[in-house]
């Protein structure tokens, strides 16, 4: 596979862009290289599609990070640049929802060729816990999509009876107006783009060839998967129009906030308290993991904010071998009450402790000293 370009240079911008500037380059790059003004372009494809996929890591906070970090092995694959125009358009459309020229354009695309074109993608999201992105998990959720109507065959006309050509645009599908510097052409606004008008329309679904129906999709999750990513599901958006393929479904990942754990990359961070007589002679304590419980050693010595880290019980990494760490911030518990005995104890290890602050304080003062000498 030929190198990648580094995604900033793709979009001219500098590294520290902001949000806004990443999608003002975007914006332009993707009209620049719009595939309808490039018709049969194969360089300009193969921009338009270089800046969606650059667009998608740096429009996005945490695949951003993880690629200024590591680059474009920081993605893990689990990006791996849009095949089709119609898997950009239902990618970032929207942004461009109030972009009337990118939105004519878009409009456009979806029925050229005398009505052929790739059915509506379709939304979606998941909530999951912390335990369920860890592990992987099949999640059934249920979707309204319309689909071929039974009666009709999806045809729209009345069974016995078939559609005929459209007089307003001849069977074309599409008309031609022209719009500022633009000649663009339209859908038929008669027969939306299908060539074909109805004359005895299909009683069950008034022609329209289509009918509401709830779907129940299992959606495979893989393990691993990060707060934000939205999975396409391919195929389980709306049936094709005039023999089109079906759109897609995108499927929008979250992860339910942790009363515990927060997710740093593929690590897991918590924070536990000890006893500062834990800290100071060591332990071993039972801490919660996401598989359950787990034993975590405490060194002698250890100090506030000190991290310990438990190999290997984070997050699987995504598409990858092993897994993140669980990182442990150790919190030193001072107590607030004392017995008596506790007290005493105390007393007499301060006592003895004095003396080693003092000195330490005076060598602290001396290494000043030199400093200014
Ligand atoms: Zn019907
Ligand atoms: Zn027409």
């Amino acid at each position: 596979m030929a190198s990648k370009r580094d995604y900033y240079e793709v979009l001219g911008v500098e590294n520290s862009a902001s949000a806004e500037e990443i999608k003002k380059a975007y914006r332009k790059l993707a009209m620049n290289f719009h595939p309808d003004r490039n018709p049969d372009d194969e360089e300009a494809e193969r921009r338009f599609k270089e800046a969606a996929e650059a667009y998608e890591v740096l429009s996005h906070d945490e695949k951003r990070r993880a690629y200024d970090q590591y680059g474009h092995a920081g993605l893990k694959g689990q990006q791996g640049g849009f095949s089709s125009f119609e898997d950009i358009f239902s990618a970032f459309g929207d942004i461009f929802g109030g972009d009337s020229i990118f939105g004519e354009l878009f409009g456009n695309r979806r029925r050229r060729s005398g009505g052929a074109a790739k059915g509506t993608s379709l939304r979606c999201e998941i909530e999951l816990t912390y335990q369920d992105a860890a592990n992987g998990v099949d999640k059934t959720i249920e979707i309204g999509r319309r689909e071929p109507c039974d009666t009709c065959d999806g045809s729209g006309a009345k069974p016995g009876t078939q559609p005929v050509t459209c007089r307003t645009c001849g069977g074309r599908g599409e008309v031609q107006q022209t719009q500022g510097f633009f000649a663009i052409r339209t859908t038929c606004p008669h027969c939306r783009g299908a060539g074909k008008s109805i004359e005895s329309p299909c009683v069950e679904c008034r022609g329209s060839g289509r009918l509401p129906r709830k779907r129940e999709i299992t959606i495979h999750v893989p393990a691993g998967v990060e707060d934000g990513t939205q999975m396409r599901i391919s195929g389980e958006g709306e049936p094709g129009m005039q023999g089109g393929p079906p759109g897609d479904l995108y499927c929008l990942i979250h992860l339910r906030p942790h009363p515990f754990f927060v997710r740093r990359g593929d690590d897991l961070v918590c924070e536990v308290p000890i006893s500062f007589g834990q800290a100071a002679l060591g332990s071993e304590l039972e801490v919660p993991t996401l598989d359950g419980r787990g034993d975590l050693k405490i060194p002698h010595g250890t100090q506030p904010g000190d991290v310990l880290r438990m190999k290997g019980m984070g997050f699987p990494h995504l598409n990858g071998y092993g897994r993140g760490d669980q990182l442990v911030r150790i919190h030193i518990e001072v107590p607030k009450r004392l017995s008596s005995e506790q007290e005493e104890l105390l007393r007499k290890f301060a006592k003895t402790e004095e003396k080693r602050v003092s000195s330490r304080r005076k060598s602290l003062f001396d290494k000043v000293k030199e400093y200014f000498e």
